[in-house]
């Protein structure tokens, strides 16, 4: 018998949303100059605010406020003086982090459970980790005297908005770089926020400039000459056009890029630990993670079992108002992303694989899509080889371990992987086949500042995150 939970709301009094955000430029909030746009709540189509277009002249001001404050201030402060402000940072995150998870929430879509328990917390884990390596840059590994490189644009995606901006500001500052970063256009208003925390923690003026907008912005940032560093995380497809645009000039880039993992159950693994993370790994933030859990190789001899269990999990998840604390999977980003998701999904019934969603009911406004595996997956099928981005899976087959990996590494990507087993040596075996950035071991989707995340092939080049994370930041 499942019982019911009764609606626990989390509030959203303790925002101060604004009718209308600028850019942050040079310590201060300013107007843009370019066309207006808005942010709306996924979960009720609702607008937020209104959000400012940086134009390319708005760039220009944000790049040269960053150069001024890379020359004057931040490269020539003593690297205990950096960590100060990012131990400030970091702590005035964790003071405010009911405000964050609230608004992230809101405005990403995500459940309040995961913004309140992954998201926020792990922003303030990457400043303290990385204001820890400010002041003992010369013993990281990478010669004796490592230099800054300048000014870094920075571009994010909007799956894990906060997330995404610890990863490129917290390394980029703590190396003694002034940074520019563009949200993505759904999610700004979490990286506004935190704009005004840098203004709260005094950091001086320029180190931080954050400038919103959609693509052309973003190409505008990337493409400008005063920069020295390009970090991107984003689709594959946008990453190999920025590649393009700075080839053939002196900045030096790292690309964060899609993907399409494998979470590899052997018949040993201990399955209804399994079941939790397979779940974990596919419906986790919707499925709207480069490293998900997407595709599932289950060894022949259980499917059954694990197929049976899945599916009664499944049918116990909590789809929802994203402000429900008792909410486990959340609403779809964007009206694109749910449209992509389904054309994605009809592909894989016209291709002969078998659609099972999981029975709930689904609110009438907001963009939103059930929980959903496809079984009789082949290699060749769309669905086994296209990146998602949602809370889909694909379910795959195999016998042996050597088929298991080839069927794991037979994709254009190469970010993560999962292995589900008892045995150890086998988990030893299989992470040193699998083609990925990063391989788990009876457990997936774990996240932590000192570990170095990355990709292959087209999920991209350069590591973020621990001790190689400071690489892209210096020059030797
Ligand atoms: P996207 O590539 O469409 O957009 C990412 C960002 O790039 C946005 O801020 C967007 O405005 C900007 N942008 C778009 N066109 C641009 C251009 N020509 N030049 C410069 N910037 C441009 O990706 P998305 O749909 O927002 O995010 C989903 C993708 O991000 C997925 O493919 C996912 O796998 C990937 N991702 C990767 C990682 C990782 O660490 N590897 C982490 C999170 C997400």
């Amino acid at each position: 018998m499942s019982f019911q939970y009764a609606p626990a709301p989390e509030s959203r009094a303790v925002l101060d949303l604004k009718s209308s955000y600028g850019l942050f430029i040079d310590g201060e909030f300013v107007d843009g100059s370019g066309q207006a746009f808005k942010s709306v709540s996924p979960a009720t189509e609702e607008v937020l605010a209104e959000i400012s277009e940086a134009s390319e002249a708005d760039i220009d001001r944000a790049v040269a406020a960053a150069r001024r404050a890379y020359t004057r201030v931040w490269s020539k402060m003593p690297g205990a003086e950096r960590a100060k402000y990012l131990y400030r940072i970091a702590r005035i995150v964790q003071e405010r982090s009911r405000e964050l998870a609230v608004l992230e929430s809101l405005d990403n879509g995500k459940p309040i459970r995961e913004a309140r328990d992954v998201d926020v917390p792990l922003l303030a884990a990457h400043f303290f980790y990385y204001a820890g390596w400010a002041d003992k840059l010369q013993y990281a590994g990478f010669g004796p005297k490592p230099k800054p490189l300048g000014v870094a644009a920075q571009v994010i995606p909007w799956n894990f908005p906060l997330l995404m901006l610890a990863w490129k500001v917290a390394p980029a500052l703590a190396a003694g770089n002034t940074v520019v970063l563009k949200p993505a256009e759904t999610t700004s208003l979490t990286a506004l926020a935190f704009a005004d925390i840098c203004q709260q923690a005094d950091l001086p003026p320029g180190v931080v400039n954050i400038v919103t907008g959609a693509g052309e912005t973003g190409r505008a940032l990337v493409s400008h000459p005063g920069v020295d560093k390009v970090a991107f995380t984003g689709s594959t497809e946008v990453g190999k056009a920025i590649a393009r645009a700075v080839a053939g000039t002196s900045k030096s880039v790292t690309l964060e890029l899609g993907g399409k993992a494998a979470n590899i159950l052997f018949d040993d693994a201990p399955i209804d630990q399994a079941v939790e993370g397979i779940v974990n790994g596919i419906f986790f933030n919707q499925g709207h993670v480069c490293c998900a859990g997407s595709r599932l190789l289950v060894q022949e001899s259980v499917y059954d079992d694990v197929l049976l269990r899945l599916k009664r999990r499944m049918a116990t998840l909590r789809i929802g108002d994203p402000l429900d604390k008792n909410t486990d999977v959340g609403a779809i980003n964007s009206s694109e992303q749910l449209a992509r998701i389904r054309e994605l999904s009809q592909v894989g019934v016209s291709e002969g694989a078998e659609r099972w969603s999981a029975p709930c009911e689904l609110p009438d406004r907001g963009f939103w899509f059930a929980p959903t595996i496809f079984t009789g997956v082949t290699q060749a099928h769309r669905i086994a080889r296209e990146e998602i981005f949602g809370p889909v899976l694909s379910v795959l087959t195999f016998r042996t371990p050597l088929e298991a990996v080839e069927k794991a590494n037979n994709t254009p990507y190469g970010l993560s992987a999962g292995v589900w087993t008892d045995k150890g040596s086998r988990i030893l075996w299989m992470a040193n086949q699998l083609r990925a950035g990063v391989v788990w071991a009876n457990t997936f989707n774990r996240f932590d500042p000192t570990s170095p995340f990355g990709g292959y092939k087209e999920s991209g080049y350069g590591r973020e995150g621990g001790r190689h994370g400071l690489e892209a930041y210096l020059a030797q």
